[in-house]
C-alpha cells in the first residue's frame, strides 16, 4: 500500500492532528537515541486503537504500542511500521470509594499522575509504584515494581484488546504476573485500561513516603542522564550492579554510551549516543560479566525496531 493511502487510512481512524510521519522515536524514549517511525499515531479513544490494530492487520502493515518509552531502546534504522502510543490522550484516571479506593485509569496515565491524586485523595499503597517513570500499560505489562512492591500487589482487573480485536477484562492472575514478566507479550494484548484497589491513608505521610523514595532515587540512580532505567533484569541471587562493578566496567564507554559511574546497573546516553553504541555496552557487558562471574545477564530493557 501507498505511503500517501496508508496516511489518510490513518488519519480517518484517529484524526490528521494524531498522524505523524516519518516521526523521531529518540523523541519519545527516556534514552533519547534510535531512528524514526513510519507512522506515529496517537489514538484517543479505545475504539480508535481498535481501528488502527484492524486496519494494521488487514493491510499487512507491522505495528508497536507504545507508551512512555521508559524500558525501550530503539535501533538506529528505526520502526518499519506503525507505532501506536498510548500516552496523554488516553489518561483519565477516576478514583471510587469502596473501603478503600478502586482506581481506574487508562492505559496511558503515567505512574506519577495517579500518584499525585493518590496524595489528593489520601490513597495508599501506590508510593513505591508512583517513582516508576513509565504508563499503566507499560507498567501491567512487565509488573513494573520497586522498593518491595509491584504492580501485582495492587493490580484488579486489566482490560485489553487481543490479537482477534475483542476486548477482555482480565484478572489479575490470569495475566500471570511475575518478576518483570506477565502474559501481555506473548499473547500481544494491548492494555487499555487497568485498575488497581488501594487503601485509606493519611495524605501527608502519603506524600513523605513518596518523597522519601524520590530521594533515594535521586540519590542511587543516574538520573542526570537519559537511560531506561535498570539496564538488566535482577540475577537470581545476585544483584546486576554489583557484578558489573566487580567485573570492572563502571565508566566503560563507547561513544556517549556509557556504564554509570554512579550506579553500574544503569546504560546511560551521555549525550548523543547511537543506538548502536548502546547495544555495544550492554553486549560487552554481558560479555565480561559471564567471563568474570559465571552469570548470564538478560536485558530487562526492551529492543525494538531496526539496529544497523
Ligand atoms: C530512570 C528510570 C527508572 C526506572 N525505574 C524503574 C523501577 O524502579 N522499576 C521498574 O519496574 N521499572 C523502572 N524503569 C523502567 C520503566 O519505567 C518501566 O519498565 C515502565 O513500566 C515502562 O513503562 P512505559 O510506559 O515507559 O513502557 P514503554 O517503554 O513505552 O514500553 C515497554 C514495553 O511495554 C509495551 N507496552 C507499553 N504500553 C503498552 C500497552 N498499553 N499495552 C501493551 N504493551 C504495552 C511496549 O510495547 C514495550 O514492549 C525505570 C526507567 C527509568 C528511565
Amino acid at each position: 500500500m501507498e505511503t500517501s493511502e496508508i496516511l489518510n487510512r490513518l488519519q480517518s481512524i484517529v484524526g490528521a492532528e494524531n498522524v505523524k510521519t516519518k516521526e523521531p522515536m529518540s523523541s519519545h524514549i527516556t534514552f533519547r537515541a534510535g531512528g524514526p517511525a513510519d507512522f506515529f499515531v496517537t489514538p484517543e479513544s479505545s475504539e480508535q486503537i481498535a481501528g488502527v490494530v484492524a486496519f494494521a492487520k488487514d493491510a499487512g502493515i507491522p505495528y508497536f504500542v507504545l507508551g512512555n518509552g521508559s524500558n525501550l531502546l530503539v535501533g538506529d534504522l528505526g520502526i518499519r511500521g506503525i507505532v501506536i502510543q498510548l500516552l496523554d490522550s488516553f489518561s483519565d484516571v477516576s478514583f471510587t470509594e469502596a473501603g478503600g479506593f478502586l482506581v481506574r485509569a487508562q492505559a496511558g496515565a503515567k505512574l506519577s499522575k495517579i500518584g499525585n491524586e493518590c496524595v489528593r485523595k489520601g490513597a495508599a499503597g501506590f508510593e513505591c509504584l508512583a517513582g516508576i517513570p513509565g504508563s499503566v500499560g507499560g507498567a501491567v505489562r512487565m509488573n513494573a515494581g520497586a522498593y518491595g512492591s509491584e504492580v501485582k500487589d495492587c493490580l484488579v482487573t486489566a482490560r485489553v484488546l487481543t490479537q482477534d480485536g475483542e476486548v477482555k477484562e482480565l484478572s489479575a492472575e490470569e495475566l500471570e504476573l511475575s518478576y518483570r514478566h506477565s502474559i501481555v507479550e506473548e499473547k500481544g494484548y494491548i492494555v487499555l485500561e487497568a485498575v488497581f484497589a488501594l487503601g485509606k491513608g493519611n495524605p501527608a505521610e502519603i506524600k513523605a513516603k513518596m518523597r522519601d523514595l524520590m530521594g533515594r532515587r535521586r540519590d542511587k540512580q543516574p538520573l542526570e542522564y537519559a537511560s531506561a532505567g535498570s539496564t538488566f533484569k535482577r540475577p537470581e541471587g545476585h544483584f546486576a550492579g554489583q557484578l558489573i562493578e566487580e567485573a570492572g566496567l563502571k565508566g566503560f564507554a563507547i561513544g556517549d554510551a556509557c556504564v554509570s559511574e554512579k550506579h553500574a546497573g544503569f546504560v546511560v546516553n551521555k549525550g548523543h549516543a547511537t543506538a548502536e553504541e548502546i547495544v555495544g555496552v550492554i553486549e560487552a557487558v554481558t560479555k565480561k560479566v559471564q567471563e568474570t562471574s559465571g552469570v548470564t545477564l538478560h536485558k530487562e530493557v526492551r529492543f525494538t525496531g531496526e539496529f544497523k
